[in-house]
């Protein structure tokens, strides 16, 4: 069986589902969706530190989301990518 790929929102490759995070845009929220079970769009980032860097060095998620996301969700992203955990 082929694995399920999906693209990175940074660097537009494709990895497994199980090396990227997703982030899903709830209630005008964006969250970290662990779990890949929210039912709604999503965008996928992998885990490399460029990625990570590049994210809030170009704002891709406001792309993404088509709205103005604020800096210190930028920085949570970057932390869970780094550290896996996040605070919310
Ligand atoms: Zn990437």
């Amino acid at each position: 069986m082929k694995t399920p790929l999906r693209m990175c929102v940074v660097c537009r490759q494709q990895f497994p589902k199980s090396e990227l995070i997703r982030l899903v845009k709830q209630d005008g929220k964006i969250i970290i969706d662990k779990n890949n079970k929210i039912q709604c769009r999503g965008v996928w980032i992998c885990k490399s530190s460029d990625c990570i860097s590049k994210l809030k060095k170009s704002k891709s998620l406001n792309r993404a989301f088509k709205c103005e996301i604020p800096n210190e969700v930028y920085e949570q992203i970057g932390d869970y990518l780094q550290n896996g955990n996040i605070n919310h």
